[in-house]
C-alpha cells in the first residue's frame, strides 16, 4: 500500500485536489494595495474588548486601503459553543457599523461573498483535500495515540523537563507503514491526522510582524494535530492555514497569545509552499488598578466585556476612538487635525502600536465621550437617549417621550455656545443630572440648602422672589437686574466687593439669594444655568415645587 492508498482509505469520498480549490477561489480583483482583514472568533465566549481592539484594527486595515473586512465563523470546537455568541458578535459589528463585506449567518440564513463558506464547519471537504494531499505526500499520518498514552507522554516531559508535545521520539505513529496504519484504520481505531513535521528545533527562522517588529523562533518540530478524531474538522492552525490562503487574507490581526503558535504556522506554509499573510498581532489590553497595571479581565473588569459599553450607553463614537487612541499613538494628533473624519480615514499603522501592551483607561473614555456628546445638536442626544432608554431604563424612556420637546430644551441648556457644557459621557448619566426637572421624579428631593439656613427665610426669599420679581418673559440681563434689587431689598448685598468689606452688615449676598431659588426648585445646590431653568420649568411647575417647603 502507498500513501496515496493511505489517503484514499481515509477520505474515499474526497474527489477534489488543492488545485480544484484555487481556481474557485481566484486571486481577489481589488485595486492595488487592498488589504484583505478578517475577524475570526470561536464562538466559545462573549465578544471583550480585545477582540473589539483586533476588530477596529481589521476595519481600518481593510477600509483605508480600499479592501475587503470578512467575518469567519470558526467553529470547529462545537462541544465548547456557546449559545448566542455568533448572534452577539453580529450585533456587536453591526452596532458599531464595522459592517463586514462577506459574511455568513446560519440563523437568518444570509451569506455575502464569493469565498465562502465563512462556517468553518461547512469546509469539512476543503480541509479534507488539503490533508489528503499532505497524507499523499508522506507529510502527514493517522496517529493513534491514546489518552492515556499522551498522559503518560507528558508526565514524562514534565518530569523532565523537556518540551510538551509530540516530536521526534514520541511521535510514535509517525513512521508506521501506510500498511499498519491502514489495518489499524479497518480495526476502527481512533486517531487524529498529524503534521510530519520537517522542522528542526536547533534551527531558528527569522519572522516580521507588523506590530512586534522582527522576532527570532526556533522551527516548529511538533506533529501537531492538524485533524481532530472527535468532528473530522481541522484544527486552528490548519483551518488557518486553509482558509487565508484560499480567501486571500494579507493580514492577519489576532491577539498577541497566538505569537506561541507562529512556528507551527510557518512551517505549515512552507509545507504548502503558500506565500504567509502578513501578521499584526495585537497587544494585551491593559488597565490601572490603583498603582498597579496589569491585564484586564473578563471575570474581574466589567469594562472587559462589550457588553458593558452599550449597558452604559457610550456612543459607539465615544468606544471607537478610545479605541483608535489606544491603537496609535498619533491617532489623537490626527483626530484634533481631522474632527469630522471618519476614523478609516487615518492611516493605521501597526508599527505605532505599542508591544508592550495597550493601556485601556475608563477616563480616557469618559473624557472623549463628554467632549463628543457635548458636541452633538440636542435632537441628537435626545435620539441616542431615547434609543438607549428604550432598551436600559423603559420608566425614563417613557418620561421623556411624553415631553419630548421639553426633555430636547432641557438637553439643550448650555450646548448651543462656544464653550459646550460637558456633561454626559454616557447616556446612563443622564437622567442622574436631568431628574429635577420632571415632576414625576422630584417627589422626596433632598434639598441642599446652605448650612444654617432657616426656613422660613428661605420661603420668605421665594415667596417675595417669584409673587413681586420673576417674570417669565424677562430677558437675562433684565432677570438678573431684578434679583440684585430684590437681593439689596431683603437685606442682602448685591454688590459682592461691598459685601466683602463689611460682611456683618448684610444677611447674605446674591448668590445667597440665587442659591436658595436654585435649590428651592430643584434640590439641587449645582445647576446648569439657573435662568435657563426656570424658564423651561415654568410658572405651574415652580408654583407646584414651592409649597412643597
Ligand atoms: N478563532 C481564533 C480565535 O478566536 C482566531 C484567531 C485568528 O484571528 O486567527 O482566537
Amino acid at each position: 500500500m502507498t500513501n496515496k492508498d493511505l489517503a484514499n482509505l481515509i477520505f474515499p469520498n474526497i474527489t477534489k485536489t488543492i488545485e480544484d480549490y484555487e481556481k474557485e477561489y481566484p486571486e481577489r480583483d481589488l485595486p492595488e494595495g487592498a488589504r484583505v482583514t478578517r475577524y475570526a472568533p470561536s464562538p466559545t465566549g462573549f465578544m471583550h474588548i480585545g477582540n473589539f481592539y483586533s476588530t477596529v484594527v481589521d476595519y481600518v486595515i481593510a477600509k483605508k486601503s480600499n479592501g475587503v473586512f470578512y467575518l469567519r465563523n470558526e467553529d470547529t470546537d462545537g462541544a465548547r459553543e456557546i449559545e448566542g455568541a455568533v448572534e452577539y458578535i453580529r450585533h456587536v459589528l453591526e452596532h458599531y457599523n464595522l459592517n463586514p463585506d462577506e459574511y455568513e449567518y446560519r440563523d437568518t440564513n444570509e451569506t455575502k461573498g464569493n469565498y465562502g463558506p465563512y462556517i468553518q464547519s461547512e469546509r469539512k471537504e476543503i480541509y479534507h483535500a488539503f490533508i489528503k494531499y499532505l497524507i499523499e505526500e508522506g507529510k502527514a499520518y493517522p496517529c493513534f495515540l491514546t489518552q492515556e498514552e499522551m498522559d503518560v507522554i507528558r508526565e514524562a516531559q514534565t518530569k523532565d523537563k523537556r518540551r510538551i508535545g509530540i516530536y521526534g521520539r514520541y511521535a510514535k505513529y509517525r513512521n508506521l507503514s501506510p500498511d499498519e496504519a491502514a489495518e489499524r484504520i479497518k480495526n476502527g481505531e481512533n486517531y487524529v491526522i498529524r503534521l510530519k513535521s520537517q522542522g528542526d528545533f536547533n534551527k531558528k527562522f527569522k519572522f516580521d510582524d507588523l506590530a512586534f517588529g522582527t522576532m527570532e523562533f526556533p522551527e516548529n518540530d511538533i506533529d501537531v494535530v492538524i485533524m481532530k478524531s472527535s468532528n473530522l474538522l481541522p484544527t486552528y492552525h490548519f483551518a488557518h492555514l486553509v482558509d487565508d490562503h484560499l480567501m486571500h487574507t494579507t493580514h492577519v490581526v489576532r491577539g498577541q497569545e497566538w505569537i506561541s503558535s507562529v512556528p507551527t504556522h510557518y512551517e505549515l506554509f512552507k509545507t504548502f509552499g503558500f506565500k504567509m499573510p502578513k501578521y499584526v498581532h495585537t497587544p494585551l489590553i491593559l488597565k490601572k488598578d490603583g498603582d498597579k497595571i496589569r491585564k484586564i479581565s473578563k471575570r474581574l473588569d466589567p469594562e472587559a466585556r462589550m457588553t458593558y459599553y452599550e449597558e452604559k450607553g457610550y456612543p459607539i463614537y465615544s468606544v471607537i476612538e478610545a479605541i483608535m487612541t489606544i491603537a496609535n499613538s498619533n491617532y489623537e494628533a490626527w483626530r484634533e487635525g481631522h474632527p469630522d473624519a471618519p476614523f478609516t480615514d487615518f492611516e493605521f499603522s501597526p508599527k505605532k502600536m505599542s508591544a508592550s501592551g495597550a493601556l485601556f483607561d475608563l477616563d480616557k473614555l469618559d473624557n472623549i465621550s463628554k467632549n463628543y456628546i457635548s458636541r452633538l445638536k440636542a435632537t441628537e442626544v435626545f435620539d441616542m437617549l431615547d434609543k438607549w432608554s428604550k432598551e436600559y431604563d423603559k420608566d425614563f424612556n417613557e418620561l421623556i417621550n411624553k415631553y419630548k420637546e421639553y426633555t430636547t430644551s432641557i438637553l439643550n441648556i448650555e450646548r448651543e455656545q462656544k464653550k459646550p457644557r460637558k456633561d454626559y459621557a454616557s447616556l446612563s448619566e443622564v437622567k442622574g443630572q436631568i431628574w429635577y426637572m420632571y415632576d414625576e421624579l422630584f417627589k422626596t428631593p433632598e434639598y441642599e440648602f446652605a448650612d444654617g439656613l432657616d426656613k422660613e427665610e428661605i420661603k420668605n426669599v421665594l415667596d417675595t422672589y417669584f409673587n413681586d420679581y420673576y417674570d417669565e418673559n424677562d430677558d437675562k440681563d433684565t432677570w438678573f437686574n431684578k434679583m440684585k434689587e430684590m437681593t439689596d431689598k431683603l437685606g442682602y448685598c448685591s454688590d459682592m466687593k461691598e459685601y466683602k468689606a463689611n460682611p456683618d452688615k448684610y444677611k447674605g449676598n446674591v448668590a445667597d439669594i440665587s442659591n436658595i431659588i436654585r435649590v428651592g426648585v430643584t434640590s439641587k445646590s449645582q445647576t446648569p444655568d439657573l435662568y435657563v431653568i426656570l424658564k423651561l420649568l415654568g410658572k405651574d411647575r415652580i408654583t407646584k415645587r414651592i409649597s412643597m417647603i
